[in-house]
């Protein structure tokens, strides 16, 4: 059996060598290293790729959070709501731009941000909420902008672990996450479902006005050459990393399904355990999110019930198994990010997950024997530990 690995990049890379490098060589020749014509094609086939009318390549995922609410004009002291259950560049950049970062409880199933949650949050100051579709499930959507539509707030969607998936409206339409609302961010991180060779990011979305607001600020707030209308950033996505977007994004999809694959055996092996529950989507869809494509198992995360997790951890460790626990702590209780009106009673979800959840081995290069030593790994120590 091959050694498994938590992510397995090499295999990935050895697989679209051919088409990556000569890509690579292209900008290398080519000496436009920065904003060259790559950059620009990555830009128009990622838009063709999402529908969406304007993608704004950047330096990496936390910029493009960044820059969207810069974009937006949120100003210091206006909150803005985001899950508790989330990677912390979400929150970062919210306190970096001097707003109010309000953290809320996740929903129990889907993982993430838990929509009555937000309604009780929201207040005269609320301006913006931050949904991460997180571990590549969708967030519910259609209830968020509902409720943003109520209290005229912006919808910015976290997409850096959902890119590729795909939300169903009520109406029974599908539409790929990370343009469903005023707009969204992704990372490029070589990790993320469509990753480069070190950092990248984007920001989407469908509106003129704020997709030339953006432009200019990742660039130094330049509309015009040596005008500085707005304060900026420098965030650039660099032409090299363009060019092995741009030869992985047409494997985007593919790779997406071997993912949901991979998570499909892992499921069928888990389901039913009573103290296992695998991941599961939202009702509009069968539940199972290994069947449909609301998921693209940036993660494959497990709930565990009266099993030692970290003991668990180490038992894989020591079997060659690598493993994850995303996250171990809540954002509400990290040091950055106390604040006085957080009530521990409001995170019950998420002060439960940091403890029974636990991340498995998902890439694109898993093999059936490494699923089927995974699997029994975990299932040994579980039912061996009663
Ligand atoms: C990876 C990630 C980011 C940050 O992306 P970088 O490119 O590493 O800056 C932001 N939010 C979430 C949810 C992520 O998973």
């Amino acid at each position: 059996m091959k050694k498994i690995q938590m992510v397995d990049l090499q295999g990935q890379y050895a697989k679209i060598k051919d088409v990556v490098d000569p890509s690579i060589q292209e900008v290398m020749d080519s000496a436009s290293f920065i904003n060259g014509p790559k950059v620009h094609q990555f830009q128009k086939n990622l838009e063709d790729y999402l529908g969406v009318k304007h993608v704004i390549p950047c330096a990496n995922g936390t910029d493009a959070l960044q820059i969207a609410m810069m974009g937006l004009g949120l100003e210091p002291g206006d909150e803005v709501i985001t899950a508790d259950f989330t990677f912390a560049a979400t929150v970062e950049v919210i306190a970096l731009l001097q707003l109010t970062p309000v953290l809320v409880d996740v929903d129990p199933v889907t993982f993430n941000i838990d929509v009555e949650a937000v309604r009780k949050a929201i207040t005269s100051k609320t301006k913006a909420i931050v949904p991460v579709h997180l571990f590549g499930l969708a967030a519910n959507m259609d209830e968020l902008l509902e409720l943003a539509k109520e209290h005229n707030l912006y919808v910015i969607e976290d997409n850096a672990q959902g890119i590729g998936a795909n939300y169903t409206r009520r109406n029974g339409s599908k539409i790929k996450t990370g343009v469903i609302g005023d707009v969204a961010s992704t990372s490029f991180f070589p990790s993320k479902n469509l990753g480069c060779y070190g950092d990248g990011g984007a920001i989407f979305t469908n509106d003129d006005n704020l997709a030339h607001t953006i432009r200019g600020i990742v660039n130094h707030g330049m509309y015009k050459r040596y005008h500085h209308d707005v304060v900026g950033v420098n965030s650039r996505l660099d032409s090299i990393q363009a060019a092995v977007l741009d030869a992985k994004l047409p494997h985007l999809d593919e790779y997406n399904n071997t993912r949901r694959n991979a998570a499909r055996k892992y499921n069928e092996a888990f389901n039913g355990h009573p103290q296992i529950t695998i991941p599961s989507g939202r009702t509009e869809c069968d539940g199972i999110c290994s069947t449909c494509d609301c998921h693209v198992f940036h993660q494959y995360t497990l709930n565990l019930r009266d099993v030692d997790r970290d003991a668990l951890v180490v038992h894989l460790n020591e079997n060659g198994i690598p493993c994850g626990v995303y996250y171990p702590i809540p954002l509400h209780r990290q040091k950055a990010y106390l604040d006085e009106r957080y009530n521990e009673d409001d995170f019950k979800v998420t002060n439960t997950l940091i403890n029974s959840v636990i991340s498995l081995p998902m890439h694109t290069e898993l093999d059936d024997d490494q699923i089927n030593f995974i699997t029994q790994t975990v299932l040994d120590f579980i039912n061996n530990s009663k």
